[in-house]
């Protein structure tokens, strides 16, 4: 870990001769090496931000299908303003972080009423005007779509030019250091392709467990390689202890619909449909919690499993129960009757947003009673 301190790395980084040489570098491995991908072969900035939003926190092959659905679906900003939130959720569905999806609904908004329908140009334009558009996702937008100067950090050049040059301060310092190096990096010629291949050596060579440096374009002058062990570089913040939601989940039934309930505007999984879903405090048994919460409107109440679900910094636990309602449909207890509902049969469940955790209950429940279809 000593080798942080080797000041070569940034001065290094300001002499011309070498940044020329590793942007010649990489740009020529990118010819060779870099990934087809579709919002590579355009330059629609509202197709381009789509996917940079999708991409965040997420892999490229699970991001390539979304993107195709969406780009059908809404292929104008003013598409995307004009759609319903619910829609917008739908296409979403799965890919998580739904705040995402939120923010490019309302950005799209922005843009249609307040830009009259055209993307602002420029990094700090665009993280200024517009919700859920950071530094670097401002700087990939303006540098693909328009051809700007501008640097992106995303976590794969953050653990590429970290490791270039061995930066190992804490990750406070690091992040000014490593926006620095990626704006001097960057190549006013192409900005663009630039900084798709510090993603894609990211991704491909210079991975997080394992990097491939003998196939990398930047070997000879890699701080972190000469090091013996890049993967030192960046030092990464502490991990968030991920805290633990226990309850039950119970599918209710009346008459062959279900009742599905609508999750607050904010927090976790905001506005998404689910099963009421009933937090265990001290571990009881599921049919406990079910009866506390719902008194005497249900009977028969059948396990039928257990689901989890890993969020970023929480881990689900829910028994899954079905139970059958026996009060008037309307005579929801207070926590479920003031949030929005429906009852749906279940070929009905899926034409709503629902969280994957959700969508492991249904499979469960269809799995368990076979005479339920939500296909
Ligand atoms: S030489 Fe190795 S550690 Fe350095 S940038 Fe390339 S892949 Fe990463």
């Amino acid at each position: 870990m000593g080798y942080s301190s080797a000041k070569p790395s940034l001065n290094n980084c300001s002499e011309p001769e070498q940044v020329v040489r590793l942007r010649a570098q990489l740009l020529e491995w990118y010819g060779r090496m870099g990934r087809d991908l579709p919002w590579r072969r355009t330059r629609d900035p509202y197709a381009i931000w789509i996917s940079e939003i999708m991409l965040q926190q997420t892999q490229v092959k699970t991001v390539l299908p979304y993107y195709q659905r969406w780009l059908a679906a809404l292929p104008t900003v003013a598409a995307l303003a004009a759609a319903e939130l619910e829609a917008v959720l739908k296409l979403w569905e799965g890919l998580g972080y739904y705040t995402r999806a939120r923010n490019l609904h309302k950005a799209a908004q922005v843009i249609v009423k307040e830009h009259g329908g055209v993307f602002p140009e420029t990094a700090q334009q665009l993280q200024q005007a517009l919700p859920g558009i950071g530094r670097s996702t401002a700087g990939a937008i303006a540098s693909s779509a328009f051809g700007r100067c501008e640097a992106i950090l995303d976590a794969n050049a953050r653990r590429v030019l970290g490791r270039l040059f061995a930066v190992g301060d804490p990750p406070a310092r690091a992040e000014a250091k490593l926006w620095e190096i990626s704006q001097r990096l960057v190549d006013p010629q192409a900005p663009h392709n630039f900084n798709q291949a510090l993603m894609d050596l990211g991704a491909t060579v210079c991975t997080a467990r394992s990097p491939l440096c003998l196939l990398c374009p930047w070997q000879v002058d890699c701080l972190g390689r000469r090091s013996g062990d890049p993967t030192h570089f960046p030092v990464r913040p502490a991990r968030a202890v991920r805290s633990e939601i226990a309850g039950v989940s119970v599918a209710i039934e009346c008459q062959g619909k279900f009742l599905l309930v609508r999750r607050p505007e904010r927090g976790l999984l905001a506005g998404l449909w689910e099963f009421p879903f009933v937090e265990s405090v001290g571990g009881g048994e599921p049919e406990e919690t079910v009866r506390v919460a719902f008194g005497n409107r249900l009977e028969s109440l059948e396990r039928l499993g257990q689901v989890e679900h890993e969020f970023t910094h929480r881990h689900l636990t829910a028994q899954v129960l079905r139970a059958q309602w026996i009060a008037a449909p309307a005579a929801l207890p207070k926590v479920f009757d003031c949030r929005e509902h429906t009852w749906q049969p279940p070929e009905c469940w899926l034409k709503f947003p629902m969280p994957g955790y959700v969508h492991k209950i249904c499979k469960l429940l269809k799995e368990a009673l076979p005479k339920v279809s939500v296909d």
